[in-house]
């Protein structure tokens, strides 16, 4: 045998370079798990119906068009079908905008502390992520960003609200950015916890998207929805973008029990929003209750909190944990915490005000 075979197969350099996505910790049987920003309930009974009814049929491909979801995401926001393009969770449908847009000696550009997938995925690209501070106040640095832009930026996420601070843009703030932006960029607006925002401020990226073809939404059935288990994301583009991610997403990817499950809490929708106004509640309950210990925190438009920590942060989150519940801590920066069942929030709240008063 050569050296070079005993050597094993040669590796992409550059995936030396990328960090591997780290899942929220799963909860053991006694605690609960508020460290990845899922819904807390059980799938509504319509869904849970709907998934089973799919899988009898699992021997099968499923629709690669996705064409009934494609519908009835089209007809609902008043977009051209063809501008719609669906994902296994909006992570791969973000992986594929890199994929469509950028290579090796381009630039991808997004705040952080932001969504962890945006470096991991422009790097399996062998793009070169471009990472804009965010401002003391935990937002996007919107003068920052249009100031880090070279002739080799191709996309720009903008995640609103913001994982993991919570903070939201507001539209003339993001208007003004779009406009700024040249129009050969692709900009990316990820609203993974739309449901979840309560501020008027906040634009819908559906309406910037409209009349500008360099801008693209990015929304999921994990968050408010309840289907992180599933995998359906999608994006609203216009047509070449769309196009493109067509070309670029692994077929198939979308299963049979995923559309017709997405399908169905679509058509849940009322009771849907019934458990996310809940949580919105909850999110009031526990940012009052953490002010009135004393913390600093930002106003979150999302389902979490975060709580900037710094070098305390692993020991608070050892302390959530021996308490019960499990939250998602970011070394040397910060906790974000899930809103989740009243009665983990209730043990966050108690652990935070304790830990407080040994500081
Ligand atoms: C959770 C999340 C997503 C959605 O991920 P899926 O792949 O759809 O489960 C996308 N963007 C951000 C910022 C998120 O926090």
């Amino acid at each position: 045998m050569s050296e070079t075979a005993a050597q094993g197969p040669r590796l992409r350099p550059t995936l030396d370079a990328i960090p591997t996505y780290k899942p929220g910790k799963p909860a053991g049987a006694d605690s609960y798990k508020l460290s990845s920003n899922e819904n807390p309930y059980d799938p509504l009974p319509g869904v849970l119906e709907a998934a089973v009814a799919a899988a009898g049929s699992l021997n099968r491909y499923p629709d690669m068009a996705v064409t009934e979801l494609t519908a009835e995401l089209a007809a609902r926001f008043g977009v051209p079908a063809e501008h719609i393009a669906t994902g296994t969770g909006s992570v791969s449908v973000a992986q594929s905008l890199v994929l469509s847009t950028a290579g090796p000696g381009d630039e991808v550009m997004f705040a952080w502390r932001s969504f962890e997938a945006y470096p991991i995925i422009t790097q399996v690209a062998g793009a070169t992520p471009v990472a804009v501070p965010l401002t003391a106040d935990e937002a996007h640095d919107l003068d920052a960003m249009l100031a880090a832009i070279t002739d080799r930026t191709r996309l720009i996420f903008v995640c609103n609200p913001n994982n993991p601070t919570g903070v939201v843009i507001h539209r003339a703030e993001l208007e003004r950015f779009l406009d700024a932006v040249p129009s050969d960029i692709l900009v990316v607006i990820d609203e993974a916890y739309i449901e979840f925002i309560r501020d008027e401020q906040v634009p819908n990226g559906i309406d910037l998207y409209r009349d500008r073809p360099n801008v693209c939404v990015l929304r999921t059935f994990s968050k408010a929805y309840g289907l992180a288990g599933l995998r359906v994301g999608f994006a609203i583009a216009h047509e070449p973008v769309a196009t493109a991610l067509r070309k670029t997403a692994v077929p198939f990817g979308v299963s049979r029990i995923a559309q017709d499950a997405a399908l169905a809490s679509l058509r849940s929708e009322d009771a849907l929003l019934e458990r996310v106004e809940a949580l919105v509640q909850e999110r009031a309950r526990v940012a009052a209750g953490l002010a009135e210990q004393g913390w600093t925190v930002e106003d979150s438009q999302a389902n979490f909190v975060w709580l900037r920590l710094g070098e305390r942060t692993l020991d608070f989150a050892a302390a959530c944990a021996e308490a019960g519940v499990v939250v998602r801590p970011f070394p040397g920066e910060g906790v974000r915490v899930t809103i989740g069942e009243t009665e983990a929030n209730s043990i966050f709240l108690a652990t935070a005000a304790a830990f407080r008063k040994e500081l």
